[in-house]
């Protein structure tokens, strides 16, 4: 469908286009399009943009992935049909391991994102082939790479499920979730939450690597030990709620939505 650039919509429509065609490709699970449906809400709520204070927590998520020792991207058909070039690129920036890796997992759709992430550049995929779990989760669901996910020390999971995220905490990892949701478990069991839109949360990484590439590794740890996921959602649902509060958000003229 051709999506007119005058529409007042015109991006929230085209990220779903995107998601529709991933989903006609076989790379989108059909509970993937709800799982935006959810996400889309809580960015029309946001204002649809990258808040200030999310805007640092992406600098502290990039700053904990350039001190890792075994920095893993995992990610899953959403994650690949809006932002697989920007992860790819993250992944060689860094440099960190990229993993497919399914909550409904298909071998067909672990070998089909593989293939777009190596089309985008990746020189090497994790997850096909994948010969180890995570604990404590059902076979499907637990099933990741040896060399990726299970030995990583810290993961970045952009619209990761709650039980995963907690599985990958309790194996004693460093989880950076991307969801814009600042209340599902997922965003409260993270260590570090970034709360925006996967679209602009993976670019902005991509630039905050070239500015803290320059920084000393103590500045770094500075800025991981000094962020408080906590007082940082807390914040977000502040905004939110001064946001609805303001009778400004009512007028048909009110931008941007
Ligand atoms: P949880 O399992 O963490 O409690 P949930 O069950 O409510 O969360 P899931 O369906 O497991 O949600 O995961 C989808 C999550 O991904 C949702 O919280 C949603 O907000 C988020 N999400 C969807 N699309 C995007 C996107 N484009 N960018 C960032 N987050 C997104
Ligand atoms: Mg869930």
């Amino acid at each position: 469908m051709m999506i007119p650039r005058s529409h007042p919509r015109y991006r929230s429509l085209m990220i779903r286009e995107k998601l529709a065609d991933g989903f006609r490709r076989g790379l989108v699970h059909e509970t993937g399009l709800i799982a935006h449906g959810r996400g889309e809400a809580f960015d029309y709520l946001l204002g649809e943009r990258t808040l200030d204070i999310s805007l640092k927590a992406e600098k502290v998520a990039t700053a904990l992935l350039l001190l890792a020792e075994n920095p893993v991207i995992s990610v899953n058909g959403n994650t690949v049909a809006l932002a697989g070039r920007e992860c790819v690129e993250l992944s060689k920036k860094i440099p960190a391991k990229i993993e497919v890796n399914l909550f409904h997992r298909s071998e067909e759709r672990v070998r089909r994102l593989a293939e777009v992430l190596r089309s985008f550049g990746a020189e090497e995929v994790l997850g096909e082939d994948a010969e180890e779990r995570i604990e404590g989760l059902d076979h499907p669901r637990g099933i990741c790479s040896r060399d990726g996910i299970y030995s990583a020390d810290v993961v970045l999971v952009p619209l990761e499920d709650g039980d995963r995220c907690e599985a990958l905490i309790r194996m004693g990892k460093k989880v950076i979730a991307i969801d814009l949701n600042p209340l599902s478990r997922t965003s409260r069991t993270a260590t570090i939450t970034i709360v925006d839109n996967v679209v602009r949360a993976i670019p902005n990484m991509v630039r905050w690597v070239d500015e803290l590439k320059r920084e000393d590794r103590e500045r770094l740890h500075e800025l991981v030990d000094g962020w408080d996921n906590e007082k940082y959602l807390r914040e977000v649902l502040n905004r939110i709620s001064k946001r609805i509060k303001s009778d400004q958000v009512i007028r048909l003229d009110h931008e941007p939505l």
